[in-house]
């Protein structure tokens, strides 16, 4: 095997990873960024469409994850969703160069100041608001779909009918942004180039008008010349030497999933940004193996971003549904976080099976009442999530008054057709949280007990944040990677 030396590498290429690997760039400083999934562009595959799912569609999996699309049988490949399985929840992930933003629905969303003053009291929230927001969400490209496209675009049907509907049952609606680039949505709708948003491209990649990180952050970190993007390359654990240097253990992997080649990279600085799950595997796992001091902090303070999944059949069943062809992009949401006793952020998601389901279907976010833990077990060699129907009661509860309220004024049932009794308490799409900002790592992600090691992602994040993450995830990384430059990188 090989054993080689850099002087910073960043595990993970998501959201944090991104962030980290441009900001370090720019100062002229060389960064080796160590991906486990696929560089798809470098690649020059094409990805699926949701309906005719491909190499892209499931990490070393035989048959389709997708919620509601998991009929298909597939050759085993390094594609881009995973999915992890526990008893009580099943946790979706991107996996390639550019992580989660390379299946996610694009939704960008600045969650409420209120909020994030409560969820994170020691950060300075209008800094937050005037600096690091605003940049996050410059640079990832968000933008808005025009009123005027939304009200024709026979794709968006299935929006104004949830639109219409929660505002008949007197919820708020809101335009929710996305990175997808609506002008290149509107020139798709008039067949001028070619379809993505429009054509079921979404969890399983988009072939055009996305602006996944690779389009953003990474492409402009490239740039700069001082990056190297290692794919296809897995951690397995993480050793801390004598001299407080790191030694990473990789696996290097055909697009099979077989290990072709047994790697060790020693460096000096290491950020891990392999995404909630995976910065917590590689911590929990290490410490287990007695290769890595760390605290009893890590693991602690886990939440679903109190995702709940659930819809409604026989919407509008008798005059035209919701649509047969539906965008895969979101653009709209209900507002309901105000309310006292059951507040919640809904997403009017789409359902792009081409087939005029009559259905609604919605992504809601709640709060949390109950953290959940993650363990390590290293006589199976797997996580470990403390988390069963004790965590998810409330979002039922608010889940269920949401469809009555829903259904009362509009009609419709509970989407017995795609759940089973209607609610999907075990969909998380928003894992957070488990090495959480100033607890398990100090204010700027610096770990617990080490000066060289960060951790840049969602597992910064308590568990939730009252609305999609990413945007967050973003602004975190940004606001720590300036600190941490600064002060550590002089
Ligand atoms: P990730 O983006 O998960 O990146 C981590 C990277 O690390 C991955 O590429 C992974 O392959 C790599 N990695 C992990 N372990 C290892 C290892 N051992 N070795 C090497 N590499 C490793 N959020 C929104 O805000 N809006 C949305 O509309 C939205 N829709 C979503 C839809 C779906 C289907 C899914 C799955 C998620 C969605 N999300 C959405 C959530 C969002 O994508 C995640 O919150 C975000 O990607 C997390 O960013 P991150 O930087 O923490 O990690």
């Amino acid at each position: 095997f090989e054993m080689i030396d850099k002087n910073v590498v960043i595990i993970g290429s998501g959201y944090g990873g991104s962030v980290a690997a441009l900001r370090l760039c720019e100062k002229n400083i060389p960064v080796t960024l160590l991906e486990m999934g696929l560089d798809w562009e470098k690649s020059g595959q094409k990805f699926s469409s949701m309906i005719n799912p491909g190499h892209s569609a499931a990490w070393l999996k035989t048959k389709t994850i997708a919620p509601f699309f998991n009929l298909f049988s597939l050759e085993k490949y390094t594609g881009a969703l995973d999915r992890l399985d526990f008893e009580h929840i099943k946790i979706w992930l991107g996996r390639g160069v550019g992580g989660g933003s390379l299946v996610n629905g694009g939704m960008a969303v600045t969650p409420k100041k209120e909020y994030f003053k409560e969820i994170f009291p020691n950060l300075d929230a209008e800094q937050f608001y005037s600096k690091y927001f605003p940049l996050a969400n410059n640079e990832l490209k968000s933008n808005v779909a025009s009123e005027e496209f939304l009200k024709d675009c026979s794709f968006y049907k299935f929006n104004r009918v949830g639109e219409e509907e929660a505002k008949k049952a007197g919820f708020k609606t809101v335009r929710v942004p996305n990175v997808y680039d609506f002008k290149y949505m509107e020139k798709e709708y008039k067949e001028e180039v070619p379809r993505s948003a429009l054509a079921g491209e979404v969890i399983y990649g988009n072939n055009h008008g996305k602006n996944s990180l690779d389009k953003t952050y990474l492409k402009k970190a490239s740039a700069t010349g001082k990056l190297e993007i290692l794919e296809l390359h897995q951690v397995n654990h993480i050793t801390q030497n004598p001299d407080k240097s790191y030694s990473i253990d990789i696996s290097v992997i055909n697009t099979k999933g077989e290990e072709i080649q047994h790697k060790i990279i020693n460096t000096k600085k290491l950020i891990l940004s392999a995404g909630t799950m995976g910065s917590l595997e590689l911590l929990l796992k290490s410490k287990a193996m007695k290769q890595l001091p760390m605290d009893d902090k890590i693991g602690k303070d886990w939440g679903n971003n109190g995702n709940f999944m659930t819809g409604r059949n026989w919407v509008k069943a008798f005059s035209g549904g919701t649509g047969f062809q539906q965008s895969t992009i979101p653009v709209g949401g209900i507002d309901h976080w105000e309310d006292k006793d059951r507040p919640f952020f809904v997403e009017i998601a789409p359902l792009p099976m081409g087939l005029n389901v009559a259905t609604s279907l919605y992504l809601m976010v709640n709060k949390l009442k109950k953290y959940g833990e993650v363990n390590y077990d290293l006589a199976t060699q797997k996580l470990q999530l403390n988390w069963d129907q004790s965590h998810t009661a409330h979002m039922k509860d608010n889940a269920k008054n949401f469809l009555r309220t829903m259904n009362k004024a509009n009609g419709g049932t509970r989407a017995h057709l795609l759940f089973h009794n209607g609610f999907g308490a075990d969909v998380c799409y928003h894992p957070l949280g488990g090495i959480v900002l100033g607890k398990a790592t100090d204010n700027f992600g610096r770990l617990n007990g080490h000066k060289n090691l960060y951790v840049i992602d969602g597992s910064l994040i308590p568990g939730t944040i009252g609305v999609n993450p990413f945007v967050t995830i973003t602004a975190i990384a940004e606001y720590c990677m300036e600190e941490i430059i600064e002060k550590d990188f002089a």
